[in-house]
């Protein structure tokens, strides 16, 4: 007899569960798989307001439907609830009353009248400002569109979707299409699942490109707040080519039918990075495809989101995998959905050539020395930070440094790193971590199917590929509280951490974005452009001297505060022992703080060991096009 471990007892039983719900919800609903019609008005996007109806199939007698809540790919009970405004329910043009489950947010009952087939549900969706939409351009998420009869498996759900957009306006989405009309675009039937799987981005100004045709179309579909921002240079086309190259090279085959990268480009509306099979939707600034910086870590989100249709969407793990939008999810196995993802998402823009092998470095020099240096690494083990991702993921800045927050990506990636360099050490280089990526998410060429992983199928692919003590190696490093984060990706792929005065890119490319100072690897503060203090590392000079977030500094020195003082005053700790003196503003009360400190800016860098072979420059050769 199989083992069962006690994660797939807990599963079977929810399933369980949730077939017994099922066989209830059928039987009030009194259907089988009626088609649900989605009916969106998008012709109000500029306002940052959409109308929704839907209309759903009904038997008379009380009914549950259900506002999706955990949202695939945010991991969280994320779905924006708050934005859902306007409820109305009718039967044959009557108001019908409804109720909120007084326990279950995201649930709303109500009683369906005799002789009545079919129930209208309507509702608006207002948008945030600056999140979804800007005056010329919109992301159309179908889950914040619709609700659905509770407790039915999302794959057994029929939904037809159709919206009208503003005049003019273009759309991508990989939603395939029935009927595209002047007014309004009618959608093919799908499933519940597939259709909250195929976002749509729409615009004023809009352009696609196509990237490959074979073996299937991928394209780069743009929407954009002015048509200059859609301009685009070769080396950027080539870049994108050879990054849909690259990454069928490294996976070896792919499942999706087509694929669609939905890039917006924005600097108030549409930012985004969520996976999906057969597209992604990628929200940018609106001069990312001509700023150097912008286009940098353009090559990081491409590389990231394409990377989760093999890793995330066809191999998922199974507590990851739920039955519909409400199931829980759990998340502790997110340092392979997105730690590996986060890996390969910078792998592939360095050999896609989007990156400068430069680039490649100075980006895992920033994360590591970031991990390096979380204080909350002696309390919080690597698991938790994923475990716990319903609440790590909205962290505040504040106390982050002591918390630890979404770490599953950064420390996954430096993880994963070092399982390439010791596949590639132990083969003399005939394997690397491409070999396990081939086994783990290759296979046939098939469309959107997922195929789900337990934390043994990981540690048993990667044996296939190279003996070694796998188990223990993930054990030590995932369950395990650690001092310092896993450095021998690093070190053992013919390079050091080092930290010097040169800003790192990476770092300056986030200050400049985030409009802050980086100094965590000096005095050990992350400090806004004004002053204000966002976060310390509380085993660093600043909060030994008592700073803390929330605090402002108002003066260095004597003088009044600004980044050049700040940064002058470290500067000048290389040759000057005296303290740096703060003037700090906490509340209402103002007061001197003496940072004691010595050595400078700090910064860290990748640098050469010589006494090694250079491992990190073979992972990060192309291999299409050799
Ligand atoms: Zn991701």
């Amino acid at each position: 007899m199989t083992k069962v471990t006690e994660p797939e007892l807990r599963r079977y039983r929810l399933l369980i569960l949730f077939a017994l719900f099922q066989i209830g919800a059928l039987t009030a609903l009194g259907q089988d798989s009626g088609v649900i019609r989605v009916s969106v008005d998008a012709t109000e996007a500029p306002r940052n307001l959409l109308h929704a109806t839907i209309r759903i199939p009904v038997k008379p007698g009380p009914v549950s439907f259900f506002y999706p809540k955990w949202i695939p790919g945010e991991h969280s009970p994320t779905g924006p609830i708050n934005d859902m405004v306007g409820l109305k329910l009718t039967a044959h043009g009557k108001t019908v009353p409804w109720t909120r489950d007084p326990v279950e947010m995201f649930a709303f009952g109500c009683d369906v009248p005799p002789g009545t087939s079919e129930l209208e549900v309507a509702f608006d969706d207002v948008s945030q400002p600056g999140t979804t939409m800007s005056a010329r351009l919109t992301r159309i998420k179908w889950n914040r569109l619709l609700v659905y009869p509770r407790g039915i498996n999302s794959d057994a759900i029929r939904v037809e979707a159709a919206i009208k957009l503003p005049p003019g306006w273009q759309f991508a989405t990989a939603l395939p299409v029935q009927r595209e009309g002047p007014d309004e675009i009618d959608f093919k039937e799908v499933s519940l699942t597939e259709l909250v799987d195929s976002p749509m981005i729409a615009g004023a100004y809009f352009r696609k490109v196509p990237l490959a045709e074979k073996p299937v179309l991928h394209e780069m579909d743009m929407a954009a707040d002015s048509p200059a921002a859609l301009e685009v240079k070769p080396a950027v086309l080539l870049g994108w080519q050879n990054l849909v190259k690259e990454a069928n090279a490294l996976f070896g085959a792919h499942h999706y039918r087509s694929y669609r990268f939905l890039l917006t480009l924005s600097d108030v509306g549409g930012s985004e990075g969520l996976e999906h099979h057969e597209s992604s939707e990628d929200g940018v600034g609106e001069k990312a495809l001509s700023d150097p910086g912008q286009l940098i870590d353009l090559g990081d989100l491409l590389g990231h989101e394409y990377t989760h249709s093999w890793n995330g969407k066809y191999r998922r793990p199974a507590d990851l995998t739920t039955p519909d939008f409400e199931q829980p999810m759990v998340g502790d196995l997110l340092w392979v959905y997105e730690g590996l993802t986060e890996y390969l998402g910078k792998v592939l823009p360095a050999r896609s050539g989007m990156w400068a092998p430069e680039n490649f470095r100075e980006s895992i020099a920033a994360v590591a020395a970031e991990m390096d240096n979380q204080s909350g690494r002696d309390w919080r083990p690597l698991v938790d930070t994923a475990t716990a991702v319903q609440f790590t993921y909205s962290s505040p800045r504040a106390w982050m440094n002591y918390r630890r927050r979404v770490d599953y990506y950064f420390e996954g990636l430096l993880l994963w790193m070092e399982a390439d360099v010791i596949i590639r050490r132990q083969s003399q280089g005939k394997l690397a971590l491409d070999d396990f990526c081939r086994r783990f998410h290759g296979g046939p060429d098939t469309g959107p199917t997922v195929k789900t992983y337990t934390f043994d199928d990981i540690g048993k692919t990667l044996n296939e590929v190279t003996p070694y003590d796998w188990r223990g190696f993930l054990n030590e490093r995932v369950n395990l509280v650690n001092p310092h984060a896993p450095l021998g990706g690093i070190t053992n792929g013919g390079w050091k951490l080092v930290y010097t005065g040169t800003p790192n890119e990476e770092v300056k490319f986030n200050e400049e974005q985030r409009k802050f100072m980086n100094l965590s690897y000096s005095i050990g503060l992350i400090v806004s452009n004004d002053g204000a203090v966002l976060d310390v590392n509380p085993e660093l000079p600043a909060a030994k001297a008592g700073l803390a977030p929330g605090m402002k500094i108002v003066g260095v020195n004597g003088r009044v505060w600004s980044s050049d003082a700040i940064r002058e005053a470290i500067g000048a700790t290389r040759s000057d022992a005296a303290p740096i003196d703060l003037r700090v503003e906490n509340g209402s009360f103002q007061e001197n703080y003496k940072v004691t400190y010595r050595g400078g800016e700090r910064y860290p860098h990748l640098e050469r060991d010589v006494a090694k072979s250079d491992v990190l420059g073979e992972i990060i050769k192309p291999r299409a096009r050799q």
